[in-house]
């Protein structure tokens, strides 16, 4: 499956050859046995050159197609060369997540067992079958059924079209709006509707991985706000001021009067206080580039926490 963790997709491969994880493990090369059957949802396996080339030979594929696929295995992950081939499956946390995949995406691609994607934050959206999958490894469901959060949805698809219109932009303005609600929600998770919509589908509304399913709409709505005012021409201390009025307006619409999250807003505009330089937008539209002190703060890639100028 593409953007498949490695230790996912060998322990596929270990089972539909009717074996053991630690089985196929050790046909790849040495490594710490014997193998905790949970791994591959906890932590991702790396391999050196020439276990990869095993793995190739066992799998039947070529290197450069296992590489295309499943990204852990390029050139740069793999660990160093000491003679044999070898792998290890640290069991910490690291920089990425594994996601669970949406079941109905994997048994579309004749998939029957629970697979992990790698991703830079802690969950997905599937549009398709309506699921929302993340990195949580605790008693609640494996996906979250979307059917009756329309609204968590439509937003999913409105940022998808924001990155597709607006390119990188596009992506870090829905970063720091998601930013800037996460910690509204942080510090006043009982707002009235996030309440509601996770208790509709049955999480806990205090626990951290309902945050990002409850806030979507909201989060949604903030970037578009903050689109607005990147593409406004003159940053004026008058234009600065009705947006922030606007804007107030607006979150006072959600129930959030009493988050106090002014803070984050003003923090906000003084980051974007001055557009980036014409040069830079002379590209076009799908080239823009965001305010001088956004592009200081964020990384152009990875997590939208890394994304977002909202440090
Ligand atoms: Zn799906």
């Amino acid at each position: 499956m593409a953007g498949e963790s490695a230790g996912s997709f060998v322990n596929r491969l270990a089972h539909a050859n009717g074996l053991e994880l630690g089985d196929l493990l050790s046909r790849v090369g040495e490594g710490p046995q014997p193998v905790n059957p949970h791994l591959p949802a906890l932590a991702e396996l790396q391999v050196n050159r020439a276990a990869l080339d095993h793995l190739a030979v066992l799998s039947g594929r070529t290197v450069a197609q296992l590489q295309l696929a499943l990204s852990h295995l390029e050139d740069r992950f793999l660990l160093p060369e000491d003679g044999q081939a070898c792998w290890k499956w640290p069991f910490r946390v690291q920089e990425w997540h594994l996601v669970r995949c949406c079941d109905l995406c994997a048994r579309a691609r004749g998939v029957d067992e629970a697979t992990w994607l790698v991703s830079p934050d802690r969950w997905r959206v599937c549009l398709r079958h309506r699921r929302f999958t993340d990195a949580d490894r605790g008693r609640g469901p494996a996906a979250v059924r979307l059917e009756t959060l329309p609204e968590v949805m439509r937003a999913h698809a409105e940022r998808l079209r924001l990155e597709s219109r607006f390119g990188a932009a596009g992506a870090e303005l829905f970063a720091d709006a998601f930013q800037v609600v996460t910690r509204w929600w942080e510090r006043t998770p009982d707002v009235w509707s996030w309440t509601q919509r996770a208790w509709g589908v049955g999480l806990e509304a205090r626990e951290l991985r309902t945050a990002p399913l409850v806030i979507y709409p909201e989060a949604v709505q903030m970037a578009r706000e903050m689109l607005r005012y990147e593409q406004q021409a003159e940053r004026t201390r008058s234009v600065r001021a009705s947006w922030l009025e606007e804007v107030q307006q607006l979150v006072g619409g959600w129930g959030l009067e009493g988050v106090e999250g002014w803070g984050e807003l003003v923090q906000w505009l003084d980051h974007h206080s001055r557009p980036a330089p014409a040069a830079a937008n002379r590209s076009g539209r799908r080239g823009r580039v965001l305010a001088v002190g956004h592009s200081r703060l964020a990384e152009p890639s990875g997590s939208l926490s890394e994304r977002s100028c909202m440090v």
